[in-house]
């Protein structure tokens, strides 16, 4: 989070930024998000995109409040005081860092989930990416839809 991302930097990563579409290694099934070139665990350059369920544990968190945030959630912060971030271990296995929504009292090993919300407007452009929410039980979403 943080850097400056331009308008068809912002359009051609829309699918990972709110899709959650990462890739699985043909070679030994590790899942990357987001994507890379190669598979982090081997280097295998043979990966197959897969849509990650969004369903992971919270790992850790922190709140962020006008001084360290990154200048395109200056106005959240100044509407709300600040915002929680958390560290997300996704089921299938990346971990991801990502606002967290709907939480007052984040607990670690909490349940969460993935879901797209508004983030910023900057050049116009309304920026639509996920956060994470509490995840209250519902079935999970199968795996690699
Ligand atoms: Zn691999």
């Amino acid at each position: 989070m943080g850097a400056h991302v331009s308008v068809p930097m912002y359009r051609r990563t829309l699918a990972a930024r709110v899709g959650l579409e990462g890739r699985r290694c043909d070679r030994c099934s590790a899942v990357s998000f987001p994507p890379r070139g190669a598979c982090g665990q081997c280097r295998g350059r043979s990966l197959t995109p897969v849509r990650l369920s969004g369903v992971g544990t919270l790992q850790a968190w922190t709140y962020i409040t006008a001084a360290g945030a990154p200048p395109e959630f200056a106005a959240q912060v100044r509407r709300d005081g600040g915002y929680h971030v958390g560290l997300v271990a996704l089921q299938e296995g990346p971990r991801v860092a990502g606002q967290l929504v709907d939480v007052s009292d984040p607990e670690i090993g909490q349940p969460v989930r993935a879901v797209v919300r508004r983030l910023y407007e900057e050049e116009g452009v309304v920026r639509y990416g996920f956060k994470f929410a509490p995840h209250m039980g519902e079935q999970l979403p199968a795996e690699g839809v």
